[in-house]
Parts: structure tokens; sequence; C-alpha cells
């Protein structure tokens, strides 16, 4: 089959959160298993081109209609871990890519749609058409509506949902420039918002006009259908049942692998002996990267269970539980790191105060920056890695982290519950529990969930040490996910 992914992100060149690790893993998996794939993303200026394998320059004058003008981008090929990568390097005055950043600026809107319009006009220049368009998230949403209108032999479009918090509210305006009139598409029936009825909404026009519409979770699937996660859409969601559902994600196991990871300094797997002859990559060599983390992070080396969490810092992921889980962790004897950024500027603050605050704590440690090499240090390091989200759509560190023998303290919410299972309180067999689930949205709660953790860490280490085997032999590689997803591009 040829399919081709639009995306804001792709791991690891360009990437924020989530997104950016799904398009690179579930990519990978439909190379594997024999389809063509491409992914198109933006030439974005932070991009490292070093890692990108033969980059050439394919074509220097794609034409791209905005605004009743014409502007011409400069086409880019080249590899990604062996995946086909296109780069569209934006050929207005306006910089629109060479910001320094992948979102956050103001005119977010503009720049995406005129990424959306780039993408619908390069098709249509080229002679070889996909059957798949696999559009993600509200950046490149325009996609649908754009290639419905065009009718004809157009590529069958599937839309996933990664975050429904985050929709691409614009002004009716922004859609005539491209070419989506305002008379036709900013209706309650098509853009219009269902919550500020003066913005048109990208997401719903991609929700409405794709040929099937999937989410990252089977319970995220359900839980928009309800006001409380629907963001004003789910009376829409529930409409086009028949047209949607939720599929868990994967994540990469060869890029996240503790037998081989390139950024670790030090490897080990799930064998506690290994047989004469054979490499020396044992559990306890876990040990030896919870040290290096330690060093690295100048926390003391004393016999305490370490927590770490790594996220974007925003309210969805339960920032408002750190400060006092901060305290109570330490109190119940444990260590506890966050690594994240912020992109909400009060939030940001809040947590360089505490990192300032905490400087020399022998137990707290605060990174405020995106480091890739730290991020897997501290999944290969860490005991136990808390995600106490408000809601989560699917949530990937709950499963990068049982990959490396760390054990998940989770809220139950969103993909969350699809992938992480009490030891005490789910009512599967020990066998089919990996971690720890709490469910009120409160920090007693999450509370009790880390009490519990740690206790069993402290009292029960070959319990423990089982429990991290457990987590380590799940499988939550693309592969089932990856076919799950071709079934569907069969099926459309
Ligand atoms: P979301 O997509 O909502 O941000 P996910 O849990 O789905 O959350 O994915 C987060 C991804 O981003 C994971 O791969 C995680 O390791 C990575 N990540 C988040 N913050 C950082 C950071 N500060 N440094 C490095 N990696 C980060």
């Amino acid at each position: 089959m040829r399919i081709i992914q639009v995306a804001s992100e792709l791991a690891p060149i360009a990437k924020v959160g989530g997104l950016g690790d799904v398009v690179f893993g579930l990519s990978r998996e439909l190379l594997r298993l024999g389809h063509q794939v491409e992914i198109i993303i933006p030439k974005y200026d932070i991009i490292d081109t070093d890692k990108i394998e033969n980059l050439t320059c394919t074509q220097e004058n794609s034409p791209c209609v905005f605004e009743e003008k014409t502007y011409f981008n400069t086409i880019w090929n080249g590899k990604v871990n062996s995946l086909n990568v296109t780069l569209i390097e934006a050929g207005h005055p306006w910089q629109l890519f060479n910001r320094g950043c992948i979102y956050g600026c103001q005119d977010d809107n503009v720049r995406f749609l005129y990424f959306s319009k780039s993408i619908f006009d390069y098709l249509f220049t080229q002679k070889r058409q996909p059957q798949i368009l696999h559009i993600h998230d509200w950046q490149t949403a325009a996609l649908a509506p754009l290639l419905r209108k065009k009718g004809g032999r157009t590529p069958k479009m599937l839309f996933t949902i990664h975050n429904l918090k985050y929709q691409g509210r614009c002004s009716p305006e922004e859609l005539e420039k491209i070419g989506l009139e305002k008379e036709e598409y900013f209706t309650p029936e098509n853009m219009q918002d269902s919550l500020f009825p003066e913005a048109a909404n990208l997401l719903k026009g991609a929700i409405i006009n794709a040929d099937f519409v999937t989410t990252v979770s089977p319970t995220y699937a359900e839980e928009i259908k309800t006001p409380p996660f629907g963001e004003g859409l789910d009376p829409l969601i529930k409409n086009i049942s028949s047209k949607f559902c939720g599929i868990l994600n994967g994540i990469d196991y060869e890029y996240w692998n503790p037998e081989t990871d390139p950024l670790l300094p030090g490897h080990f797997s799930s064998k506690e002996k290994i047989k004469k002859g054979e490499h020396k990559k044992t559990l306890s060599n876990k040990g030896l990267l919870k040290r290096k983390l330690r060093e690295r992070l100048r926390l003391e080396e004393v016999h305490r269970p370490l927590i770490g969490t790594i996220c974007r810092l925003v309210p969805q992921k339960g920032v408002e539980f750190f400060r006092h889980a901060m305290d109570s962790i330490v109190a119940m004897g444990g260590q506890f790191l966050i690594l994240g950024t912020s992109p909400i500027p009060s939030i940001d603050a809040e947590f360089h105060a505490l990192q300032y605050h905490f400087a020399n704590h022998p137990h707290i440690a605060v990174t405020l920056q995106n480091q890739e090499d730290l991020a897997h240090l501290i999944y290969a390091g860490c005991d136990m890695l808390a995600a106490p989200s408000l809601f989560e759509p699917c949530g990937l560190t709950q499963m990068i982290s049982l990959r490396y023998g760390t054990i998940p303290i989770v809220r139950a919410t969103g993909g969350l519950c699809d992938s992480v299972y009490d030891v005490e309180t789910s009512k599967k067999p020990i066998e089919e529990t990996n971690g720890f689930v709490f469910q009120e949205a409160t920090s007693a709660a999450f509370d009790s969930a880390l009490y519990r953790a740690i206790r069993m860490w402290y009292d029960h280490p070959d319990t423990w040490k089982e429990l991290v085997i457990r987590g380590m032999h799940w499988d939550f590689s693309w592969n089932n996910p990856a076919k799950e997803y071709l079934k569907i591009y069969q099926k459309i």
C-alpha cells in the first residue's frame, strides 16, 4: 500500500511530544510490513539536518497558492532511520518555519494552514498519488476539507486525534487563505466551532471530512464522547461512531531498547543470569544506570527508590500534584526527579522557582529542558515513573518506562487505563499486572499509590524484581497497533 503520513512532528528530528514518536514508530512498522511510506513535515530551522541521510533538494519551485498568491516552496527528500521523509521549506516571506521552535508562535494557525496547503498543492503536482493520506492532529487537519472539496480520484483519508484539547481554532477569514470559502465551510454542519461560534475549527473539519477517524487509545475514544472530555466535540464524535475507533499507540522497540540504546552509558536486559559466552547484560546493570543518573543530577547515592517523571509541564499532566509529591516522596523515603518544559509562562516560572529552591537537595532534581539523552537515562535508571495525568489520550512514558523495567504509577484515565494494571487493586491475575494505579485526581490518592509502590520496593524486593521483569516482557511494540491501522486503511 502507498501511504503518506502528514504531521507537524517526526521523532527524533522534530519532536515535541508523543505525536513525533507515533509518526516515527507507526511508519517504521508499516515499512517493516512491506508498505511504501512517506512522511511529510515542515523543514523547520531547528532540525539537525546531519541526522537525515542523503538529504537532497528535489524541487526548487513547488507552487503553493495561499491568499490568492503563488509562493514557491523548496522540497527536500532524505531518510530518517530508513524512512522516506519529505521536508517542505516554505517559500513564504514570513519565515514560517524559521522561528527556532515547532509551536508557540502567535501565528501558528497561519503557519500550519500554509503547510497544509503546501502539501495539498505538492500532492497534485506529483504524478504518483498515495492510496492513503494519514493526517495527524489539527496542524494538518485542513487537508481533509481541501481533499473532500477537490473530489475525484483523491487518496482516502484517515485522521488521527492525538489530543482533543488542541483543535486549531482560527478565524473564518483564515480558511479563505487556503481556498475554503466562508459561506460553504464556516457553517455549524462543517467547520464552525461549537463552543466559540465566531471561530472556525480545523480539527472539526477533519473529523467531518475524513473517511475514518481514530484516536490513540480505546478508553480515550469512549471518554471523548462525553462532555467532561469532549472539549465541545462530544456530540459530533458520538455521531460519527460508525467511522471512529481508538487504537492504543505502540512504541518503537528498536529505538527504545535497554539492551542496545545508544544514548545510554550501559545496557541491561530482563535476564538475571547470563549463560557462558553471552554478552553480560543482566538486570543488575540497571543499578549502574541508577548511579549514573544520580551522579548526573547530583542526587545522593543512598538506599532509596528513585521516582521520575518526564512530561510537558501543562495542567493535563497533573502538574498541580508535583509540588506536594516532592515533599511526600522524600518523607516516604524516596527520591524524585522531573524532566520537563512548559509552554505556559506561569507554570514555567513556578517550576524555575522550584528548581532554584531544590538546587542542592540530596533527593530532588528538577531539569527544565528538552534532553533526549537524559530522558533515556531516566527511563533506564529510575525505579518508578509517575504519570498523575488529569486526562491522557494515550501517554507513552508509562510504556517506555516498562520497557526499561521502571514501574509506572499512574492515574486511571485514557490510555493509562489501557496500559497499566494495578498489582493490588486490579481484578486481573497477578501475571497480568504491571504497576500502580489511582483513581481520584487528588494529591491524597496520588500519595497512596506512591506509598504502596515505595513500600513494596523496600519491604518486598523479590516481588518488586518479579514486577520489573514482568513489565519488561510486556508487548507495547507497534506490531499489533500497526495491523489495526492497516485494517482501517484497507477498509477505507
Ligand atoms: P504528550 O504527547 O502529551 O506530550 P506522551 O507521553 O505521549 O505525552 O509523549 C511524551 C514524549 O515526549 C515521550 O517520548 C517523552 O520521553 C518525551 N518528552 C517529554 N518531555 C521531554 C523532555 N523535557 N525531554 C526529553 N523528552 C521529553
